[in-house]
């Protein structure tokens, strides 16, 4: 036995294992249908032989920060097996040979350590088609390529190794790696819609004094286009906002006030005109004024002109009631209400811009508008053609489009009423937006209060 000793002793500590590697896949939220998929990788282990045959390699694909990393990890810690880690951008070297070395190293500690998670991180770096880089870096990252296959290829039969790969670029890889029997299963991590972001917010509250009223909805909606590295960090800052006032619970407004400076820090790689800030904002303004009319769309999460990821002059517009435009629930006249503040913008854009400025920063409000107006008139809603009746008869087509015409007009009269009579309340909202960028559901209320000139209560959820 005191060979045995020796031996472990001379042993070579693992340089790639990661140690204390403790998540689970409820630490992961928003996954979805995502999951199952998942849970057939740690059958794998876990139910050995039948899965044994299914391939050696998962690429995880998705833009940065959606959890790819969390999801190899959480794999092996549903397994209870070891995870061995590594950036492939590690294995770019100057000096020849390195990164092939690295990678048969990686191998055999992942091997002598079975069973066991192997995670590469950025695959792209090292696995874009060979011969597209030309040079003596590009033969160097050829050879660790190779190495790559060998070793994805080698330990059939031997310890139970899997690959976990994550890329934001799959359409660049070497052909070779996406080969049967290696990176052979692609999941897709999209970015988490609403409730996803929920739930990935509540995964991080878990942990923290939340006070018990937290609107995560709120924060939720706030957040569109943000990845979960960015809500677990709005979740960081909100407990430093809360210590460093000496409180001894997380409230709404901290989490609110950590989501707007990070949306600033996203702001800050963008640069706008303070005109374009303007127009952009009295397109935004008005639409929020015009709503708060109305009892079904009044009910207005945030108001924003921030620019979002992936959308370049894009910009969240307010939550209107979500769940009753989703699911097509709009009565007769909720749906001419919607009509009516889809062309706000456009109203607004002729009332503060004038007729010989018009710009086209309201097209996509307006179509909706349009497509709404024909739904109105076309499904039998309106006043002249009302009921099934006149709904097939081919001849009535024309007089149907006028109407829809006439429709639109109607609302785009109302919707410049409306921000005529509003005008202190909207030069207050369009002078907050260019400043704050974001105006949440109470600061916006609250200067609905002081300028508006009806005085809706503010909705609630
Ligand atoms: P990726 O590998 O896709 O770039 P990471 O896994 O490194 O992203 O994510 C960074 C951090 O962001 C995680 O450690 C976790 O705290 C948080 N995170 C990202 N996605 C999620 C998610 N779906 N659920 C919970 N936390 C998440």
């Amino acid at each position: 036995s005191g060979a045995r000793v020796r031996r472990a002793h001379n042993k070579r500590l693992p340089q790639y294992l990661e140690r204390g590697v403790d998540v689970k896949f409820s630490d992961v939220a928003g996954l979805g249908k995502i999951r199952l998929e998942l849970e057939e990788i740690v059958k794998f282990f876990t139910h050995g032989e039948m899965y044994r045959r299914r391939g050696v390699g998962i690429l995880l694909c998705g833009p940065p920060g959606v959890g790819k990393t969390l999801l190899a990890k959480a794999v092996a810690g549903e397994a209870g097996v070891n995870f061995f880690s590594i950036s492939a951008s590690q294995f770019v070297e100057i000096y020849v040979g390195v990164g092939a070395s690295r990678v048969r190293a990686l191998y055999q500690e992942a091997r002598e350590n079975a069973p066991s998670v192997v995670f590469i991180d950025e695959l792209d770096a090292v696995g874009r088609e060979r011969g597209l880089i030309k040079g003596s870096g590009g033969q160097e990252r050829d050879a660790t390529l190779n190495q790559l296959l060998v070793s994805l290829d080698g330990f059939e039969g031997r310890g139970e190794v899997i690959t976990i790969a994550s890329t934001n670029r799959p359409d660049i890889l070497d052909p070779a790696l996406v080969r049967p029997g290696r990176f052979d299963r692609k999941i897709y991590i999209p970015k988490p819609g609403l409730i996803g972001r929920i739930e990935i917010l509540k995964v991080h509250a878990r942990k923290k004094p939340m006070a018990e009223d937290v609107d995560y909805m709120a924060i939720a909606s706030m957040t569109d286009g943000m990845v979960g590295a960015e809500l677990a960090n709005i979740v960081e800052v909100a407990a430093i906002n809360m210590m460093r006032d000496g409180r001894t619970e997380i409230t709404t407004d901290d989490l609110l006030q950590a989501a707007q400076m990070e949306e600033r820090g996203m702001l800050d790689r963008k640069e706008r005109s303070l005109d374009t800030w303007k127009q952009v904002a009295i397109n935004e303004a008005a639409m929020a004024v015009v709503a708060v009319n109305y009892p079904d769309l009044k009910n207005i999460e945030f108001v924003t002109i921030a620019p979002r990821a992936g959308r370049e002059l894009g910009y969240v517009r307010m939550k209107m009631d979500p769940i009753k435009f989703k699911e097509g629930m709009l009565t007769r006249q909720s749906l001419l209400d919607h009509i009516t503040v889809q062309l706000a913008p456009r109203a607004a854009d002729e009332l503060w811009f004038g007729e010989d400025q018009l710009s086209t920063i309201w097209a996509e409000t307006a179509d909706n508008a349009r497509s709404a107006a024909r739904t109105y008139v076309l499904g039998g809603l309106s006043e002249k053609h009302h009921g099934l009746s006149n709904f097939w008869v081919a001849d009535r087509l024309n007089d149907l489009d006028t109407e829809a015409l006439q429709t639109v007009n109607m609302c785009y009269e109302r919707a410049k009423e409306i921000l005529q009579k509003n005008r202190k309340l909207m030069d207050a909202v369009v002078d907050e937006l260019v400043q704050k960028k974001s105006l949440t559901k109470q600061e916006f209320f609250s200067l609905v209060e002081l300028h508006g000139s009806i005085k809706p209560m503010p909705p609630s959820i």
